[in-house]
């Protein structure tokens, strides 16, 4: 039985058990499926008994082998991740020192390699010298930090009519956010896109101005640079203009593609972001962090102060003197795990290239999904990837769609996920981990031919059964 003060011998043993046991995970990883599709039925109840560690780290790691395996290279649903492990180890450095970095003076060391990173993050955006920002637990929760600052700071506490737009390829977080920070039901207006999945300036421009009239109040324009369904940037410099004419708050969602920021072509396809008052992007998505880390920049931090600052009594020990944030004054938390040395630490590690580098490869990667999946017969892709995301469809239609998703979540070489656009399926492909290279785009593209043939082979079968 292991104490709750461990001695350092009993440490080390735990400790590279550990790592042993995530060392054998990863070497794992290239080979295992992508896709667990048993139901889960292991009993891990609480006995109330010390168990040895071998037992207990067998019944976590088989407990983890069910369901999808999202750290894996042939993981391309949703927003694949990966899971840096020096990130992981970061983690597990930042849990053992165990500082209270919320509040600068309490930890001046670690707030300071905090803010290292969103100063890093605001000077890859091109934000100004006032921008500042927060490290949350994803995207969701920098959405629900970044509307709560735009209702602070363009309707105080007159919330009445206001009015938010997204577009029907808008994250559902942003409407979400709206729910959560206290906004009417009725706040949400879905702008129309064009025929790239973008958002519409122009009709954006005409619902402001009828909004308007009617006595709304309009505050908060969101555009998104990288759309979960295809990757799609919205015309972010044009929205800007428009949010600026309107006195609007210019909110980008760049969770999934705001880390192509760190890359040349990411920069030209996401002109624009750099005039937004908020920007979202997840770490845990196009940085490969481990989940757990999503991050809000702004370009004014008085505005996430204003929204966020309490004080109270039992807080007046806390002084003003180290000229660092108290990020408890920049969201909803108050104690929070340090999250600066989890990104920190693999920028430093890996150094910034090797990120700016595995993005392109992934850029490229899309590139050939699209032109590959484009010269099979019967498949049609509608759009050329603006990012790392690829859809695609039957030329037959949904049913056939339906049967070749389908047939490749059976083969479970590859995991894809499926959305509906413009009331037709498409399966989607995401390339974004840095553990996914040619080799496993390669699988996935062999598993979509597989797929096609098979349900090809299917249909073309006699369906008239013999009459006995
Ligand atoms: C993933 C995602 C979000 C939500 O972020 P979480 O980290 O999952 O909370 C928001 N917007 C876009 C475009 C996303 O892809």
């Amino acid at each position: 039985m292991l104490p709750l003060e461990s001695s350092p011998a009993e440490l080390r043993s735990l400790g590279s058990a550990v790592l042993d046991a995530a060392v054998d995970f990863l070497e794992s990883l290239g080979a295992r499926p992508a896709h667990d599709p048993r139901s889960f039925t292991q009993d891990v109840a609480i006995t109330g008994e010390a168990q040895p560690l071998a037992e207990v780290l067998a019944t976590a790691l088989r407990a983890a082998e069910s369901g999808v395996e999202t750290a894996g290279p042939r993981y391309l649903g949703y927003i694949p991740a990966g899971g840096l492990v020096s990130s992981a180890v970061a983690a597990l450095l930042t849990q053992v020192l165990n500082r209270y970095a919320t509040v600068a003076d309490l930890a001046p060391g670690l707030v300071a390699i905090e803010q290292s990173v969103l100063d890093w993050l605001t000077t890859e955006f091109a934000l100004p010298s006032t921008a500042g920002g927060l490290l949350t637990t994803g995207g969701s929760a920098a959405t629900l930090s970044a509307v709560v600052a735009a209702r602070e700071h363009h309707l105080g506490d007159e919330s009445r009519g206001a009015t938010l737009y997204v577009s029907g390829h808008t994250h559902l977080c942003v409407a979400k956010a709206a729910r959560v920070a206290g906004l009417p039901r009725d706040c949400v207006r879905v702008v129309p896109v064009d025929d790239r999945l973008r958002m519409d300036p122009d009709a954006a421009a005409r619902m402001i101005a009828a909004d308007r009239r009617a006595g709304r109040q309009p505050f908060l324009l969101a555009g998104t640079a990288g759309t979960t369904d295809t990757g799609a940037v919205d015309p972010l410099t044009d929205l800007a203009a428009l949010a600026r004419r309107e006195n609007l708050w210019f909110h980008v969602d760049g969770a999934y593609g705001g880390a192509f920021q760190l890359t040349e072509r990411g920069r030209e396809r996401l002109a624009g972001v750099e005039l937004a008052d908020s920007i979202v992007l997840d770490p845990h998505k196009g940085l490969f962090l481990p989940y757990g880390l999503g991050t809000l920049l702004v370009r004014d931090t008085a505005t996430l102060v204003a929204a966020h600052r309490h004080d109270a009594p039992y807080l007046q020990d806390l002084g003003d003197g180290t000229g660092l944030p108290d990020y408890a004054d920049h969201g909803v938390e108050l104690t929070r795990e340090h999250r600066g040395l989890r990104l920190w630490l693999p920028l430093r590690l890996h150094g910034v290239q090797a990120f700016r580098d595995a993005l392109d490869e992934k850029l490229d990667l899309a590139e050939h999904t699209y032109r590959e999946l484009g010269a099979m017969p019967g498949i049609d892709v509608p759009w050329h990837p603006s990012l790392s995301t690829v859809a695609f469809r039957c030329a037959a239609g949904d049913t056939a769609t339906r049967a070749v998703f389908d047939a490749i979540r059976r083969d479970g070489r590859v995991f894809l996920t499926s959305t509906t656009i413009g009331g037709r399926f498409h399966i989607r492909l995401c390339v974004l981990s840095h553990r996914t290279h040619a080799e496993h785009v390669d699988e996935a593209l062999a598993a979509v031919r597989a797929a096609c043939s098979s349900t090809a082979a299917m249909t073309r079968s006699p369906r008239r059964l013999p009459t006995p």
